[in-house]
């Protein structure tokens, strides 16, 4: 054990009955030092297999997570209260596989092609970083351990994942998988621990991705500064979504209902705010409102209603205030606006709220909950500037005739803006056939996780120039 970090067993909360029924040793750093060692000493090999080897390794432990899905689904439930969500969390391992690894086909493809002078050719060469870091979140813990590492893996790099402690129970059954296929677990490891191990890893890898808050992530971006390595962080967000004139109403409410509830509003591309022209204020709120009320708390089972408990506790806290603030500002409550408690879990209502403004932390800070704070707003200049008012810019959505709400996306800084939808951007993941996106002020630094240059944030690049000419060239000394 490493002097002066002696970790204590860490106890997790089951977030349906509020009892603790999960508990595990961290790994201690001395562990972690050997691990990043053998990530390096085993990447060389990795590299050499080449794309192809590399998808074909990847391919094989994809038939193992399918054998253990049962196992990981049960796991990401426990940890998360919640059942369909956690069934796509496994199926994305499949699918980003599969788009990653075409990405890496082409993206990594390396070929002679000629330049504007003519006796020079280019080809371009692309070194991995050897081994690269990932620190992942608790609301989607298995999808967000691996949104980076499987790009990563396709690059050629090494990879050690340090997932929150706080829904941990997916990474036992998940490291029996990669034991399964040995060329894959000499190269990707999952440490387990609190935040201190989270920093300790920035401190051993040549590339660290980051997904988490904005308070975090900036703490991992200066010590990465400092240590000179590139920081891939997606943080935090208060994404807005806008409602114009001769927008479909019905079809606005269903999908802003949907992107705002989601997971519990747990995700960060939630719908936190909604800004809707004055003409159409009422009758959407009142929409809005008997949509939010058809949703039911999943419960006494998680299959059994779209919304499932808070996963992390302190976040009701966050929540409470949120909704008191609002309350004590003016804010009009119409459905929900608590939060229940049920066996021993913590639970929120879809809450709609109207009569809210930017005095209140509801439109400002991030809430993480099934919040949906309604704004009215009197013509599209000013929807863009309350939409841009934020220290956030992850995401977002326009609603109306499609020209008007390409022309006020165009306006927004936000990095992924679904039109006539909300949450489009993280259905496109690893999609080559998508544009790319990065995160605007608060919300993150870095490249893109989607479009066919996202695995590209995993390698440093070389420009080969090759000169055919038999004859001097034209710039060198006339020696
Ligand atoms: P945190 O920032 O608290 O934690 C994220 C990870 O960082 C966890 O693994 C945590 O460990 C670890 N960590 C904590 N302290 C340090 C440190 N000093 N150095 C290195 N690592 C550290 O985020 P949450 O887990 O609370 O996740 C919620 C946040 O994540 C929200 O803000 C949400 O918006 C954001 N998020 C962003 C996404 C995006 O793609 N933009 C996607 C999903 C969530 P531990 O938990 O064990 O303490």
């Amino acid at each position: 054990m490493t002097k002066g970090f002696n970790p204590p067993l860490i106890e997790v909360r089951n977030p349906r009955s509020g009892a603790v029924d999960y508990r595990f040793m961290p790994t201690d750093l001395d562990t972690l030092a050997q691990i990043a060692a053998d990530a390096r000493a085993a990447q060389p090999a990795w590299l050499a297999r080449g794309v192809d080897g590399r998808a074909a390794v990847l391919a094989r432990w994809v038939t193992k997570i399918e054998a253990a899905a049962p196992d990981l689904v049960a796991a990401v439930t426990a940890d998360t209260g919640r059942h369909a969500e956690s069934l796509r969390e496994v199926g994305n391992v499949e699918k980003w596989v599969t788009r990653w690894s075409q990405i890496a086909r082409s993206a990594l493809a390396s070929e002679l092609s000629p330049t504007g002078n003519p006796d020079v050719m280019s080809v371009a060469d692309y070194s991995p970083y050897p081994l690269v870091g990932v620190i992942s979140p608790w609301n989607f813990p298995l999808s967000l351990s691996l949104m980076d590492a499987i790009p990563a893996l396709l690059a050629g790099c090494a990879v050690i994942i340090k997932p929150s402690e706080v829904t941990p129970r997916f990474i036992e059954p998940l490291m029996a998988t990669i034991a399964a296929v040995p060329e894959l677990a000499s190269v990707l490891h999952y440490v387990r621990g609190a935040g201190e191990l989270g920093a300790a890893l920035v401190e051993q890898v040549d590339m660290v991705c980051f997904t988490g808050s904005t308070t975090t992530g900036r703490k991992v971006a200066v010590r990465a500064a400092e240590r000179f390595i590139p920081c891939f962080t997606e943080l935090g967000g208060k994404d807005p979504a806008i409602v114009l004139q001769g927008a479909d109403l019905d079809r606005a409410t269903t999908a802003i209902v949907t992107g705002a509830t989601l997971a519990t509003g747990q995700q960060c591309y939630s719908i936190e705010r909604i800004y809707v022209h004055r003409s159409l204020h009422d009758e959407f709120v009142e929409l809005l409102a008997k949509k939010a009320q058809s949703l039911k708390l999943a419960l006494p089972e998680p299959q059994d209603g779209r919304i499932g408990p808070l996963t992390f506790a302190p976040q009701a806290e966050i929540i409470e205030r949120h909704f008191s603030d609002a309350a004590a500002k003016g804010a009009v409550i119409h459905t929900g606006g608590r939060i229940e408690t049920h066996g021993g879990g913590m639970w929120c209502a879809p809450t709609v709220l109207s009569k809210v403004d930017h005095s209140m932390a509801v439109m400002t800070e991030e809430s993480f909950g099934p919040l949906m704070p309604v704004m009215a707003f009197d013509d599209t200049a000013e929807a863009v500037r309350l939409a841009n008012d934020s220290p956030y810019g992850l995401s977002g959505a326009v609603f109306g005739p499609e020209e008007d709400a390409l022309a006020v996306a165009r306006q927004l800084d936000l990095g992924g803006i679904s039109i006539n939808d909300a949450g489009l951007a993280p259905f496109f993941i690893g999609d080559a056939t998508a544009a790319e996106k990065t995160a605007f002020k608060a919300s993150g630094l870095g490249g893109s996780r989607l479009g066919a240059e996202s695995i590209k944030r995993f390698v440093r690049r070389k420009a080969l120039l090759v000169n055919r000419s038999t004859q001097p060239s034209a710039w060198w000394f006339d020696v």
